[in-house]
């Protein structure tokens, strides 16, 4: 029927401007984030036993890890590096490790202005997140 669609329309916005209001007052207010929001990296560097099982796990080369041999003949966690401008936050790599040191978080404040900005020193990262009481 001719003019189906635009009454279609208006009762959705009727519907809308009846029904309750949804706006957000970030960042006054932070937002109540779905359970299962994937937005960033976090990695407990004293977990990490440097077995590069994540690295390996991710499907487009976001890892990057070095390391060397400590007493014992150890592996020690020397650098841990992410091009988080590659991740898909698909989660493969934290599902690949094996001591738990690697997680997704719903960290979602990284915006910025340099692309190299995104090669994130996972090590730094989780030394700053700790001094901030939160979880790396
Ligand atoms: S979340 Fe996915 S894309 Fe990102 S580093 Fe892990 S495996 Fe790679
Ligand atoms: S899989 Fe876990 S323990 Fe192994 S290198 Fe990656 S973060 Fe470290």
């Amino acid at each position: 029927m001719f003019g189906k669609g635009l009454f279609t329309g208006l009762g959705i916005t009727l519907k809308r401007m009846l029904g309750p209001n949804i706006t957000e007052f970030y960042p006054e207010e932070m937002p109540n984030l779905p359970p299962r929001t994937r937005s960033s990296m976090g990695l407990d560097p004293e977990k990490c036993i440097s077995c590069n099982m994540c690295a390996n796990a991710c499907p487009n080369k976001v890892i990057t890890i070095t390391s060397e041999k400590g007493e014992s003949n150890k592996k020690v966690l020397k650098s841990y590096r992410m091009d988080v401008g590659r991740c898909l936050f698909c989660g493969l790599c934290t599902e690949a490790c094996p001591t738990g040191a690697l997680h997704v978080t719903q960290q979602f404040e990284n915006a910025i202005y340099e692309a190299d900005e995104l090669k994130w020193d996972m090590i730094e990262r989780a030394g700053k997140s700790r001094g901030r009481g939160e979880q790396a």
